[in-house]
């Protein structure tokens, strides 16, 4: 007896439908590639690279015409026998600090057997370190920076890298920074002069609508699913709804991802616009429960008493109900209590994260309003998460009912 066989029905190729996969042709995103392409002139010249600074919501492409157009630079430039380019990518997620990104830039460039410790170092010795490994290198070096909102204030790094040669601590080395940001705030509160240096050519990519989300998903669909895998408004489906919603590409084809699997857990050879409906149901929960998890600790404390009072189906709730579940919650892990109105923002949040249901009430004749609150999503969800919380001691009650 066979436990596995291939599918042969919905998915051809489905890693085309992951996000980490590299398209051959880049979709509607004319303008944005051509004053791309522009930006990276003096490269081709073999002049010293501009700065280029992309930013743009997440999924709006940004990641992947870069990768497209700086491949097709490096193809393209092999014409010119004097001109040597390096290309170097660096994700800065969970790069907090100027430090950081110059650490991991070293231990990019260098070979495995000799990276550097990513603690330790003065700031000023990395930054040499790293101007040692660029002067070595030498020629023209472009040095993406993926989601660079990270860093946050600490922007130190892209002030100094793009002036290291008029400083004189480059020699023959050429470096540009192109750096990708999904955060506006992060470039607004960047610090005038990095932004003089950094912004010097700015892209910004703007969230697709539904016809552009349907090419792109199109053009995926035909290489990763089988001829006749889905129902004739589907595609047109995914890409309403994440034109909608977010305008990203990402969403899009999570959608129609989700979906088709929907359609092989059920043995179906045909994806359905109800397929589609489920998927979004899912991507929403599943988008909710990340969003739990990775509340604040007073944001978990919060959710932990309204969890409770639910549980006793005592919700809707009040603030004034919530709140000394709150505190003995708190007590009894050992956590300082906030005052009732700054834990009420904490409900409200909830709230705004789509995980609980606010509604404003009328408080009779004298006219006073308050509000109520219960969960909008499937306990059972909450449960898991709150299963899990590292530091909080749950309420004995709440613990027999996980
Ligand atoms: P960002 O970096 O802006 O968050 P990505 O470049 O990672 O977004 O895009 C998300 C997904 O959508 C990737 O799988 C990418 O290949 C695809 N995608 C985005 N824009 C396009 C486009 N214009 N043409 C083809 N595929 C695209
Ligand atoms: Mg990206």
């Amino acid at each position: 007896m066979t436990t596995f066989t291939r599918d042969t029905e919905i998915f051809r190729d489905e890693d085309m439908l992951r996000e980490d996969y590299q398209p051959e042709s880049i979709t509607a995103r004319e303008e944005e590639l051509e004053n791309y392409t522009k930006a990276l002139q003096p490269v081709v010249n073999g002049a010293q690279p501009r700065n280029i600074f992309l930013y743009g919501k997440t999924g709006v492409g940004k990641t992947a015409v870069s990768r497209f157009l700086l491949d097709r630079l490096e193809q393209d430039i092999e014409r010119y026998d004097d001109i040597d380019l390096s290309v170097y990518w660096l994700n800065c997620t969970n790069l907090s600090s100027s430090y950081q990104v110059a650490v991991n830039l070293v231990n990019t460039i260098r070979a495995p057997s000799e990276q550097i410790s990513t603690t330790g170092y003065p700031q000023q010795r990395v930054f040499d370190i790293l101007y040692d490994e660029l002067d070595t290198i030498g020629g023209t070096i472009l040095l993406v920076f993926d989601e660079i909102d990270q860093i946050g204030n600490d922007d130190e790094i892209l002030y100094e890298l793009p002036r290291a040669r008029s400083n004189d601590y480059l020699e023959s080395a050429k470096p540009g920074v192109i750096g990708i940001s999904n955060d506006f705030g992060f470039r607004d509160d960047l610090s005038p002069k990095v932004k003089d240096t950094l912004c010097e050519e700015e892209i910004h990519f703007s969230p697709y609508n539904g016809p552009e989300l349907e090419a792109i998903l199109q053009e995926r669909a035909d290489g990763a699913l089988f001829e006749d895998a889905t129902e004739q408004g589907v595609i047109p489906l995914c890409a309403a709804l994440a034109a909608q919603d977010t305008g990203s590409a990402r969403q899009a084809l999570n959608l129609l991802y989700n979906a088709g699997e929907l359609a092989r857990t059920e043995a179906k050879s045909v994806i359905s616009e109800a397929h589609v409906h489920d998927a979004r149901d899912e991507l929403e929960q599943s988008q909710i429960e990340h969003g739990m998890r990775e509340l604040t600790q007073h944001g978990h404390l919060a959710l932990v008493a309204t969890l409770h009072l639910a549980l006793e189906e005592d919700t809707p709730a009040r603030v004034r109900d919530i709140y000394p579940r709150y505190r003995t919650i708190a007590d009894r892990s050992e956590i300082d209590p906030l005052v009732r109105r700054r834990m009420h923002d904490h409900l409200a949040d909830l709230a705004m994260l789509g995980i609980l249901d606010r509604q404003s009430r009328n408080e009779g004749r004298s006219g006073g309003q308050y509000y109520e609150y219960e969960f909008s999503v499937d306990l059972r969800i909450v449960q898991e998460v709150v299963a899990d919380l590292e530091g909080v001691v749950l309420p004995e009650r709440l613990l027999r009912q996980l």
